[in-house]
């Protein structure tokens, strides 16, 4: 990741770190692995990301909207340019993402590997996604338009929802679909993971989700009876 200009490394409960074998492979970039944040969940590596991109070897159950590695490296720098916070997240070398995991990225990323050897080694396929960046990046230089930071992103109307914005968002909508007897926690089927995969298509921004948590607000206090009438877009 370093040799593509990339450098802040997230490690999610790593069995050994600081390792030396690590450092030793690292021949060099050391400084990366002394700088990587290690967290306890995905979750919390997670936090204030605003595009994130999960990569699989192989088909899920519930196809999720995809991203070749070229529309990976051009959309982590267009959200980059916006000003945005991209994860892109990997799995471990034998087991890869759990269905959870990746429920957890708007985005599937898959190497087109041949089907019937799909699975790269992770290094390689970690450096397969970061060179697409390297060159999304490089092909933006020079394009001072599209790589400068657009004016007014600040502002709650553009900036795109972070992943623990969504998350708590999740949880609050199952708690209203439960509520509202439209999900039954008994039968949940994959109501959530197809509403996951939907919300993460939208790229909703902070404002969106303004007013759709203030829509689960109003539908939770309705359907415990507290109805009062107020104004739309009074969020
Ligand atoms: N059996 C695991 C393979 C893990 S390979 C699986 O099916 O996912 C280790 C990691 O390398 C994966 O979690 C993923 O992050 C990455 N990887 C390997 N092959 C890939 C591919 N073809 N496309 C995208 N990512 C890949």
């Amino acid at each position: 990741m370093k040799n593509m200009g990339l450098s802040r490394l997230v490690l999610v409960d790593p069995i050994d770190f600081p390792s030396e074998e690590a450092n030793a492979r690292a021949s060099g970039a050391t400084d990366i692995l002394d700088s990587a944040q290690v967290v306890a969940t995905l979750e919390e590596a997670l936090v204030g990301c605003n595009l994130v991109v999960g990569t699989s070897a192989r088909d899920r159950r519930i196809p999720w909207p995809m991203l070749d590695p070229r529309e990976c490296g051009n959309a982590a720098c267009e959200q980059a340019a916006i000003g945005g916070e991209v994860a892109m997240v990997f799995g471990r070398e034998y087991a890869g993402l759990t269905n959870e995991e990746l429920q957890r990225c708007q985005y599937h990323v898959h190497i087109p590997s041949d089907p019937t050897f799909s699975s790269l080694n992770l290094a390689a396929a970690v450096q397969v996604l970061c060179y697409e960046v390297r060159m999304a990046w490089l092909a933006a230089e020079g394009l001072p338009s599209k790589m400068a930071k657009v004016e007014g992103t600040t502002e709650l109307n553009t900036q795109p929802a972070t992943a623990d914005e969504l998350e708590s968002y999740y949880a609050h909508l199952e708690a209203t679909l439960v509520e509202i007897g439209f999900l039954d926690p008994a039968k949940p089927r994959h109501l959530m993971s197809r509403l996951r995969r939907l919300y993460g298509r939208a790229g909703i921004s902070k404002l969106e989700m303004n007013i759709l948590r203030g829509v689960l607000t109003e539908t939770l206090k309705a359907a415990q009876g507290k109805h009062h009438k107020r104004g739309q877009g009074d969020v």
